[in-house]
C-alpha cells in the first residue's frame, strides 16, 4: 500500500521576535501562510521494522539527519507500529532556504503515515508531535494562514490573505536559521513590524495593505551578511514587485504581485542573475 503527500513551501508575511528567552530559543510573533510550491513525497509500507528514506536531490540527508526520517521514527515508537516505511522525497523547494522545507516534508510524513497506518490521529495531536521535530512543523500539519507565537508552535489559524502571485528567487547562498538567531539583538531591534495592521489589511482583504505591512526583523542580521540578499529586493520592486520581504531567515526573496500580466517581466528579469525563480500562487 502506498499514499502520497504534498509539502508545501512556507512564507512569513510578517517575522517579529519580541525576546529571547531563558532557554536559549526566542519568543516570536509571525504570519505565516503557504505558497504553491512542494515536495512530493511516496510512502510505501514494508514489512521490515526499518525505515528508508530516498531522494532525487544530492544534497539533503537521507539518514536520521533527515527531518521525514524522524517524524516517521517518531510516529512509530509512540504509536507502537511495527511495520516499516519508504519514503520517497521529489523536492522542489530549495534547501536551507527559509521556506521551511525540511519542515513540510516532516508534517507531511506525519499526516501520510497516519493514513498509511490508519492510525486515526487528530491534527491537534499531529500538530503535538510536530513541536518535537521542530518549531515550523506544527503550522505544517494543517497549512493554511496562522499567527504563530511562542517558539512558532502556538498557533492561531486566521483569514487567507488576498488571492495574488508570489515570486520566490534564492540567491546561491545557504544560510543557517540558527546562525541569524544566534545573531541577533533581540533588545536591539529598531522596528518592529505591526501585527495589528498586517490582521486589518488581511481581514480587510486589502493587498495594498498586505503588501505594506510585510516585515521580518531578521532582516537586519542577514541583509548586511549577504548584500545579495538586499539587492534581489531592490530589483524585484524595481521590476515591479508591489511588496518585498526576505522570508524566514533567508536568503529567499519573495515578491506579492497582483497582476499576472506582471509576472514574465520579474521573472524574466530575476532570472538574468538568479538561477533558482518561481511564480507561483498562494495556496487557498
Ligand atoms: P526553516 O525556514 O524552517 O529554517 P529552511 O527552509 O531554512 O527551513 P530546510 O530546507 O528545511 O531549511 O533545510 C535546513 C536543513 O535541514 C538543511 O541543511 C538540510 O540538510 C536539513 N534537512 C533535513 N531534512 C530535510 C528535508 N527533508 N528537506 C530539506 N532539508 C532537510
Amino acid at each position: 500500500m502506498k499514499v502520497y503527500e504534498k509539502a508545501p513551501a512556507k512564507i512569513n508575511l510578517l517575522l517579529d521576535v519580541l525576546r529571547k528567552r531563558e532557554d536559549g530559543y526566542h519568543d516570536v510573533e509571525m504570519v505565516m501562510t503557504m505558497v504553491d510550491l512542494a515536495d512530493r513525497l511516496e510512502m510505501e509500507e514494508l514489512p521490515r521494522d526499518t525505515i528508508i528514506i530516498s531522494s532525487q536531490a544530492g544534497y539533503i540527508p537521507l539518514d536520521e539527519k533527515n527531518l521525514a526520517f524522524q517524524a516517521a521514527k517518531l510516529i512509530k515508537e509512540r504509536y507502537e507500529v511495527k511495520q516499516g516505511v519508504y519514503i520517497h522525497l521529489d523536492k522542489k523547494i530549495p534547501v536551507a532556504a527559509g521556506l521551511a522545507g525540511g519542515s513540510s516534508d516532516a508534517a507531511a510524513t506525519l499526516r501520510g503515515l497516519n493514513r498509511l497506518w490508519k492510525l486515526g490521529i487528530s491534527d491537534k495531536e499531529l500538530q503535538v508531535l510536530g513541536t518535537e521535530l521542530g518549531s515550523d512543523v506544527p503550522f505544517c500539519v494543517t497549512g493554511g494562514t496562522a499567527i504563530a507565537r511562542g517558539r512558532g508552535e502556538e498557533l492561531e489559524m486566521v483569514h487567507q490573505p488576498p488571492q495574488c502571485w508570489v515570486v520566490l528567487a534564492k540567491p546561491p547562498i545557504n544560510v543557517s536559521t540558527a546562525d541569524v538567531y544566534g545573531r541577533l539583538k533581540a533588545n536591539q531591534i529598531v522596528k518592529h513590524p505591526s501585527l495589528k495592521d498586517m490582521m486589518r489589511a488581511i481581514e480587510g482583504q486589502s493587498f495594498q495593505g498586505v503588501c505594506e505591512s510585510l516585515g521580518n526583523v531578521l532582516e537586519d542580521v542577514t541583509l548586511p551578511l549577504y548584500p545579495e540578499v538586499q539587492q534581489l529586493k531592490e530589483s524585484m520592486l524595481r521590476l515591479g514587485a508591489e511588496g518585498v520581504l526576505m522570508s524566514g531567515s533567508g536568503p529567499t526573496v519573495f515578491g506579492l504581485v497582483s497582476k499576472e500580466s506582471k509576472i514574465a517581466r520579474i521573472y524574466n528579469g530575476l532570472r538574468g542573475f538568479c538561477k533558482e525563480v518561481y511564480a507561483v500562487r498562494l495556496l487557498g
